[in-house]
């Protein structure tokens, strides 16, 4: 991609919100890895957002979306391309409300927890075991985020997409084929924000449920260090973490990146891991869980190459 084809596309006036150039990604996710991106944006509405994916589209300048960065793992190269970030698509409202349950609309930039508190509050029950995944509520979706046995799909009613040439369209959640931790959006679509339904009931009662998913979480889970989350999928009727214990790879590294001694499917960042120390270790732990369980493991994070394959 010739730098001056980017400058007049980052330039045009029709494109509102803040721009950063040679961006480090690693300050972007939560693993803390990641090489500078040509161009990181923030659209600051639909129609800017409109304006630039139609543009990159025409220039064929390769554009991905990313969310809080809670599940990626990002190349240390560099990455000829345009990172967008709907931060600022962060609505909440109650778009519905019923004898029994809300249907509530959220943009996909908001925060999680934002809408696993909001309920929390006004005593709205479905999510409760979302609490302490963190990310935005695109990636969620994206993710088919889940935790103790609740998906994100169980609550959703459609959501809202624009495609890469700016055109907007619902999609209903069941037209989705939700999966484990996949959505089946179609390629190039961006999340601009979802309906979710919820049950009303007792706010007491909710916040008892949202508390004990977070005890439960702080114990099992290594959440005060730079991790992107499990990293493999559980294989139907396993659990990777387990797999990965029985194999030996609790405290295993690769540079700067180790197995959580607390939760084996956690890889933590120790200070300086890069992109290669990290897979190198998804390498050599899958080998291990191959060689003592015959199982091989599939990823759960979204690994972002120079090529943004
Ligand atoms: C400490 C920790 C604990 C975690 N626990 C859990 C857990 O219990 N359960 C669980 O399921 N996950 C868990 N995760 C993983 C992660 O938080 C979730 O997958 C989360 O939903 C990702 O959201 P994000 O905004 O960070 O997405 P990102 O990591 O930024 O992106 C993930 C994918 O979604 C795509 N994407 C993001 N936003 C959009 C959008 N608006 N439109 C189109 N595509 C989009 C990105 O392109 C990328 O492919 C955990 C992670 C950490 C670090």
């Amino acid at each position: 991609m010739a730098g001056k084809e980017l400058a007049a596309l980052l330039g045009r006036e029709t494109i509102k919100g803040e721009v950063m150039t040679d961006e480090a990604l690693s300050k972007h996710t939560s693993l803390r890895i990641g090489g500078p991106v040509a161009a990181m944006v923030f659209p600051e509405d639909p129609v800017s957002l409109k304006n630039l994916l139609s543009a990159a589209a025409e220039d064929d300048i390769p554009v991905f979306v990313i969310g809080a960065g809670t599940n990626l793992l990002v190349t240390d190269e560099r990455i000829d391309g345009i990172a967008v970030s709907l931060e600022a698509f962060d609505r909440l409202s109650v778009t519905e409300e019923a004898e029994d349950d809300v249907t509530v609309f959220a943009g996909a930039g908001l925060q999680l927890w934002r809408l696993v508190n909001f309920a929390k509050e006004k005593g709205y029950s479905g999510i409760e075991a979302l609490a302490g995944i963190p990310g935005s509520l695109g990636g969620a979706v994206f993710m088919n985020a889940g935790s103790f046995g609740v998906e994100i799909k169980d609550v959703l009613v459609s959501i809202t997409v624009m495609n890469r040439y700016g055109k907007i369209a619902p999609l209903a959640a069941g037209n989705l084929r939700f999966s484990y931790r996949r959505s089946n959006l179609p390629e190039g679509m961006v999340i601009l924000g979802a309906s979710i339904r919820l049950k009303k009931s007792d706010p007491s009662e909710v916040e008892a449920k949202v508390n004990e998913c977070l005890r439960k979480k702080r114990l099992t889970q290594p959440l005060g260090e730079a991790s992107a989350g499990c990293v493999f999928k559980n294989p139907e009727g396993e659990n990777a973490g387990r797999l990965i214990d029985l194999a030996g790879c609790k405290g295993m590294r690769a540079g700067g990146a180790e197995v959580s001694g607390m939760h084996a499917n956690y890889f933590i960042n120790k200070g300086n891991a890069t992109c290669k120390d990290f897979i190198e270790l998804m390498d050599r732990v899958r080998e291990k869980v191959k060689e003592k369980s015959g199982i091989t493991l599939e990823p759960e994070i979204k690994i972002i190459g120079k090529n943004l394959n």
